[in-house]
């Protein structure tokens, strides 16, 4: 039986998770989990699952969640609780926590030496630099479970890195891939919520809408498998069926293919190479018919091009960019700022002097921190 843990349990990562332990009862048991805001949805995982312990970093909620459990089950409060809770022993951490928001986590598992599904991107996009050699360092394993890395992960599986002479990502396009840039500027959020392929969280759905989704995946990519900008590319698929693809010194390209569905690259996780049943409807390429790829439009998607400028730049860039697009992204999740000023803002951002480096993860959370300030005070 092997016991996961599971930070960000309420979202979209977590339902997903929470499906495969659902469906391999014997093999699986979920020892913990966090929830930021949805106590309902909690109480409700906590009765059907059981769990040892859960995380509830604010102490009002926690209270509130404690009156609505008749099961006991014990609840880590405060600022710390989630950090606190993914280094208890546990077979595999599912680090599901959105934004820069998970990178305390992630640091503190990697720290504890657990092994992780790692979900949140924006840890890696920020901080990459500081997290993979801690990896080695603490004998920590990351599994990557953003679909397309885990593609390249699976694509990988018995070659040797030196072999690899490319790495290309693919790229659904988003609901706007066909917009052109005057029907960009009055796209609403509606709009770029509604993902053609994948459910996703908000922030997600936003960030696939302006691609820069792809280029916080190629920064998450360059740190994962340790490649350069040169060796790395995405294109767009718009079906969403491969996800990944190698190409090899011998002109080999293995690619992996798959219905666009959470539950496989969690199953892989979760099976740690063994292939498990995933629930993930079976993939029909005559029935599907045609498979387009085309390049990205870098003027179109700003933010797609300003993500890849930072894979070869220095570390803090990393933080600035994903920084301003995360407040740039709640802001037009609120109906402060349109579409594409998103990207502008990233931007204004990137070509703006900061102090300090980005050498340590105080370092990088002060930065964080500063870049938050200064994109507010631009909306
Ligand atoms: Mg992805």
């Amino acid at each position: 039986m092997k016991s996961i843990i599971i930070a960000g349990g309420t979202g979209t990562i977590g339902d997903n998770a929470l499906s495969l332990i659902r469906r391999y009862p014997d093999d699986y048991r979920l020892a913990g989990f966090s929830a930021h805001q949805n106590i309902e949805k909690a109480a409700s995982i906590i009765a059907e699952f059981q769990p040892d312990f859960v995380a509830i970093p604010d102490e009002g909620r926690a209270a509130s969640l404690r009156e609505l459990l008749s099961d006991p089950c014990e609840i880590l409060t405060g600022e710390a609780a989630i950090d606190e809770m993914v280094i208890r022993p546990c077979d595999l951490v599912v680090a599901a926590i959105v934004g820069m928001a998970g990178l305390s986590s992630t640091v503190a598992a990697v720290n504890a030496g657990q092994t992780i599904a790692l979900a949140n991107k924006e840890s890696l996009v920020s901080a990459g630099h500081l997290v993979m050699p801690l990896v080695a360092q603490c004998g920590a394993r990351l599994i990557p479970v953003d679909s397309e890395h885990n593609a390249i992960h699976q694509c990988l599986q018995g070659h040797d890195r030196s072999e690899v002479t490319k790495i290309t990502l693919t790229a659904s396009g988003g609901p706007f891939l066909h917009h052109t840039m005057a029907e960009l500027a009055d796209v609403t959020r509606q709009d770029a919520l509604a993902h053609p392929n994948w459910v996703m969280g908000a922030k997600i759905s936003i960030d696939s809408a302006t691609m820069m989704n792809k280029g916080l995946e190629l920064i998450e990519a360059a740190h994962l498998f340790s490649a350069t900008a040169d060796e790395l590319d995405a294109i767009i698929h718009p079906q969403s069926l491969m996800h990944g693809m190698v190409d090899f010194i011998d002109g080999s390209v293995i690619a992996h293919m798959a219905t666009a569905d959470m539950k496989l690259p969690l199953a892989y996780a979760f099976g740690d190479t063994k292939r498990l049943v995933s629930g993930v409807s079976v993939l029909d390429l005559v029935k599907q018919g045609q498979l387009e790829f085309l390049s990205i439009d870098e003027e179109k998607f700003k933010s797609y091009k300003l993500a890849k400028q930072v894979i070869d730049a220095e570390a803090k860039a990393g933080v600035i960019l994903n920084a301003a697009n995360e407040v740039a992204v709640m802001a037009f999740l609120q109906d402060k700022v349109g579409f594409l000023a998103i990207a502008d803002l990233v931007d204004q951002a990137l070509n703006t002097h900061f102090d300090g480096e980005a050498g340590s993860l105080e370092a990088v959370f002060d930065l964080d921190h500063a870049v938050r300030e200064f994109t507010t005070k631009h909306l």
